[in-house]
This record gives C-alpha cells, structure tokens and sequence, in this order.
C-alpha cells in the first residue's frame, strides 16, 4: 500500500465561476488504523453539481465546504485494511470519503459507509443510477410528479445523471416522456439509446419563443409534469405549455450556480393552472431510500435502466472534470477514477 494519501483541498471561494485555482492537490501521510476503523482506497469520485454550492460562504439548505479542507463528495472503492468486525478486506463499500485516494472511516458511525454488491451491479453505478443521482430522480418522479399513464412528463438536462433516470422511469409508468438536453448527440442519445420519445436540443432555441415552439411540437397535449435541473429559460418555456393541475419537481437550478439571474417571468401562470411546485433536496427523504434502490438496482441489473459515464483519469483531473460538468462537457455521470 502506498504510505502517501493524495488530496483535493478548496483553498479558495469563487466569485462567479470557479477556476482550477480555487483547488489545490496535496499529499499527506496515511494515518495508522485505531480500533473501529476501516481504511478504504478510492476507485471513483463522483462530482455533482450541488458542490458548486458548497463552495460558497453563503447560507444555504447545507453548510459551505470549509476551507483547507478536504472536497466533499461521493466515493466508491474497496476495503483494503479493517479493525471493525462488519468489514472485511476486500468489501466493496461507497460513503462520502471526499477528493481523496484514501479515506480513513470510524465504520461505529452509522450509515457512514455502506456495503455493496456488485455482483450485477457495477461499482460505479453506485454513484449515479443506483445511487444518489438515481434516488433524486426517483423521488422528484414518483413523490412529486406522481405521473398517470399517458400523461406528458419533461425532464431537463435528460442526458444527465438525474435525467437521464427520470425520463426512463417515466415510460415505466405508462408516461410520455420528453427531453431538453444541450447539442444534437446528447439529444440522439436520449431519443434513441433511453428510448425517450421525443428530445429538444435547447441550443438549437436561444430565445423562449423558438423554444416554446419546440416544445408544442413536441408535447401536443400540453404538460402535466416537469422535472426541472436548469431553471431559467427552460422553465419559463415548460410553464407556458403547463397543463391545468401540472406539477414541477424543482430538483435544480445549475442555470443559476454561478449567480447568474434566473427569473421566472410569469409566475401569474402557478395560480392560472392551479400548478404544484415542490423544490426538495434528496438528503431529507432517506427513509424512502431503501424503496429507490430497490427499484433502481433491479432496473439496472437487467439492463432495463440505461446510463451513460464520462470518467476522468487520476484524482489531479477533478477540478477540470468538476468545471467542465458545470459547463455541459459530461456526457451522463460525471465520474473520476482513481485506480
Ligand atoms: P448532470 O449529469 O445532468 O450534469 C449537469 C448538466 O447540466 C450538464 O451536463 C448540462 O447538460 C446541464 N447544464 C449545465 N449548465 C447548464 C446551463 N447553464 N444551462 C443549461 N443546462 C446546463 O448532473 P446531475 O444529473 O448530477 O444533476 C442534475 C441536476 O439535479 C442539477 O441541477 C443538480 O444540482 C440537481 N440535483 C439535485 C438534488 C436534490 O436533492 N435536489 C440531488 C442531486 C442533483 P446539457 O449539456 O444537456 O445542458
């Protein structure tokens, strides 16, 4: 094993868009084991948008990411020393171990570090459809749009990890599901591989009159439910083409991550359409984690659930890979691999 544990630190806050100067690698020594303990070695990082967030001081539904520190985030990897008894060398765990090769556990803490089976799962698919970015999905979907047989649901950023669930488990469930995804191979992608049944390519609309057209065009009986991941223009396009009753999952903003303005420009049309919308944050909603995953991990172990990975190589790509993600450069789940 090597004695050396890699880091990311955030050494800085951005203001507006972060740069790779906001993160700083360094090494450190690894510490020995105390009794509890697990030392587990990263295979994949996941990066996700909401750490954007994190790296602000400002309040938000979570605390910011303290400086010096190591970078928060999703892990999956494999056990490779253990002084507790439920974890064995070898286990095949995911927790929250952070821009680190290695991450030393305190395995008493409960739900700190989870087992997995990838038997017929991949390990990485832990960190997207069968793991955080999948239950987000499920939850917005079935909690929130709660969609009817041969109702119109839309999804933005549909290539995406969250979208790309949505719109799946969408036609499941008997609905007619469309994507907005950005350029015309991500839109091939959903329309073709996810079996989505119709996909807007949003660059193609720059303005909301184009982009209203398109979506008439695409959803002829209106819409009855929209998962949001972009704000903005996307949303204001979906609500002028909202069905009475219609109800929007509000899962995220990333128009808006960089302090960029997102105004909603007819909120009038919430009250006309009688419309529901319900912003929710994932991490409050575990006790029906266990129900997600179920449904998810069966999905995707018969290959009925379909992804997609852009994986960075090394730890040190993190930054760029986490910036390029902000940015749209992510073809689906936004990973790093670390071995
Ligand atoms: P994705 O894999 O979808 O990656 C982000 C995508 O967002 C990019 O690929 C890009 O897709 C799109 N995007 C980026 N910037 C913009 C922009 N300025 N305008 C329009 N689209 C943009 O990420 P996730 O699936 O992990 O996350 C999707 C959303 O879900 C995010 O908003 C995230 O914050 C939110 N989320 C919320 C949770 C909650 O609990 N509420 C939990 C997890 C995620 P494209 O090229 O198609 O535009």
């Amino acid at each position: 094993m090597d004695p050396i544990n890699q880091q990311i630190l955030l050494v800085s806050r951005p203001e507006g868009e972060p740069t790779v100067d906001n993160f700083q690698l360094v090494e450190t020594p690894l510490p020995d084991l105390g009794e509890g303990q697990v030392l587990v070695r990263h295979h994949y990082l996941s990066l996700d948008p909401y750490m954007r967030g994190r790296m602000n001081e400002g309040r938000s539904y979570a605390q910011p990411q303290p400086l010096g520190e190591v970078m928060i985030g999703g892990t999956a990897g494999e056990v490779i020393a253990s002084r507790h008894p439920d974890f064995a060398v070898g286990d095949a765990v995911v927790g929250m171990g952070g821009w680190q090769q290695y991450q030393r556990v305190d395995a008493n803490q409960r739900g700190v570090l989870k087992k997995v089976d990838t038997t017929h799962i991949p390990l990485s698919a832990y960190l997207g459809a069968v793991g955080m970015p999948g239950v987000t999905a499920w939850y917005g979907l079935t909690q929130i749009i709660a969609p009817r047989a041969g109702e119109t649901v839309v999804v933005s950023a549909a290539s995406g990890a969250v979208g790309a669930v949505v719109g799946q488990l969408a036609k499941a469930r008997g609905a007619r599901a469309v994507g907005l995804a950005g350029g015309p191979e991500k839109c091939a992608y959903v329309s073709s591989e996810l079996g989505f049944d119709a996909c807007i390519d949003y660059r193609q609309h720059p303005d909301l009159k184009s982009l209203g057209a398109a979506l008439k065009a695409a959803c002829p009986n209106g819409i009855d439910g929209h998962f949001e991941n972009v704000g903005g223009m996307i949303l204001d396009a979906v609500m002028l083409r909202a069905n009475a009753f219609s109800r929007v999952a509000l899962c995220g903003m990333i128009a808006g991550y960089n302090g960029e303005p997102i105004p909603m420009h007819n909120p009038s049309l919430i009250l006309v359409n009688r419309m529901m919308l319900q912003g929710f944050i994932v991490s409050e909603h575990m006790a029906l984690w266990p129900q997600a995953l179920q449904e998810l991990g069966t999905e995707v172990a018969s290959g009925r659930l379909k992804y997609r990975e852009t994986v960075a190589q090394g730890l040190a790509s993190a930054p760029e890979a986490f910036l390029g993600l902000l940015k749209g450069r992510n073809f689906g789940k936004q990973l790093v691999k670390l071995v």
